[in-house]
């Protein structure tokens, strides 16, 4: 008989920290959680030797780890799936390390360093895009050349995936659906966000594209421009690719419009009369909007629209905005329930011709959900 699963350490590996969360699943609790920062700069070496910091901060508690999940951001069109990670797949997963050249090589780090020092222990894949590869050709593909889609793999792929999949979970228990029943529009709003059109609990289409960048207005990513925009600003500054990219994904977004990448600044300079944070709000709210509309199109009509992310699980004010903008929709704010902060509550009035839910999101809780499963397969 297999050993029951109990102890998941959850692995987040980025280019220069190492965040981690240990769930005893058995109970449904988290452990420890905990973060090792400026890898490679200054403080571990390397992730084997951040790694070794986590077994320490753990102590005991490291003790009999019996699975450990990894998010990894990019699966393309190879991995639909979490994975149990075997040669075969960290040889593919090297492949696609063109589709991340920043984060993946960190995130396979985090694989490798955990063989290393968990030996024996199995590492299960949670890929970011997964949940949206789902997505139809119509919603997918660019309308470039083809042979760019053949040749590259220019295509939509979305992020956000284990987030949008984890609310839709929970959306439709909330909304006592089966999962394979469930309309939803998710919005996943935090310092990155992306929108999902979810369709029978599975994802028809997603704000963010080939790479992170599309879609919405975002702490510091512009989200969706006119790509002859980029090339104007390209030749006109002489810029390369990459520091057009660090404008774009660094340099863009709410920290362009009004000097602040985060939204409780903006909040509170719009609050004192900003007219540049008004702005910012105001555009952040306009496109949020503009997709939910589009999106409840494409599902053919939503059972609920979901917010979740630290915007949208806690700020009333961006809530309020956005579904101010949603009443040819039937949707209609209940100023009072629109208080809550950081649970799940139905926001909207109950003669609303659709909820709007509020629903955290646990992206290590849903990593740590489908290492379980994927090992028990
Ligand atoms: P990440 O994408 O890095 O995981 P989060 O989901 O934590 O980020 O979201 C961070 C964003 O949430 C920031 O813009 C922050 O200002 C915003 N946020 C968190 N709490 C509040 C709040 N009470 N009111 C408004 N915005 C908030």
């Amino acid at each position: 008989m297999k050993k029951a699963i109990r102890k998941v350490l959850v692995i987040n590996s980025g280019s220069s920290s190492l965040k981690y969360q240990l769930f005893d699943m058995v109970k449904g609790e988290r452990i420890a959680k905990g973060l090792v920062e400026r890898i490679g700069c200054g403080g571990p070496k390397d992730h084997t030797a951040a790694l070794d910091q986590v077994v320490k901060d753990l102590g005991d508690a490291a003790k009999d780890v019996d699975a450990i999940g990894h998010r990894v951001l990019h699966g393309a069109e190879v991995f639909k799936d979490s994975v149990k990670v075997t040669k075969d797949v960290m040889a593919k997963c090297r492949k696609l390390v063109k589709f991340g050249p920043l984060h993946m090589p960190a995130n396979l780090g985090g694989i490798e360093a955990c063989e290393k020092i968990f030996k024996g222990v199995p590492n299960v894949a949670v890929f970011d895009t997964a949940f949206h590869q789902t997505m139809p050709d119509c919603a997918a593909m660019y309308a470039i050349d083809p042979k760019y889609y053949r040749k590259m793999g220019i295509r939509k792929y979305g992020f956000h995936g284990t987030s949008h999949k984890f609310i839709t979970q929970e959306a439709a228990k909330f909304l006592k659906k089966p999962v394979s029943k469930v309309n939803l529009v998710t919005c996943h709003m935090g310092n990155g966000s992306s929108l999902a059109a979810v369709k029978n609990g599975q994802c028809v289409d997603t704000s963010m594209g080939l790479t992170p960048l599309a879609g919405m207005v975002m702490g510091t990513r512009c989200g969706d421009i006119d790509a002859a925009a980029v090339l104007s600003i390209m030749e006109a500054e002489k810029l390369t690719p990459a520091e057009m990219d660090t404008l774009l994904n660094k340099k863009s977004g709410l920290a362009a419009l009004a000097g602040s990448s985060d939204c409780r600044d903006i909040c509170a300079m719009a609050e004192k009369g900003d007219k540049k944070a008004e702005l910012a709000l105001e555009m952040l709210a306009y496109r949020t909007a503009f997709y939910i509309g589009g999106y409840n199109t494409v599902i053919g009509g939503a059972d609920a629209i979901v917010m979740t992310g630290g915007i949208g699980e806690n700020s009333s004010e961006v809530r309020e905005r956005i579904v101010r903008r949603l009443g040819a929709l039937g949707i209609k704010l209940d100023r009072k329930a629109n208080k809550v902060r950081g649970q799940v509550a139905v926001i909207s009035t109950r003669d609303s011709k659709i909820p709007v839910v509020i629903i955290p999101t646990n992206e290590e809780l849903a990593i740590a959900q489908d290492t379980v499963k994927i090992l028990g397969k």
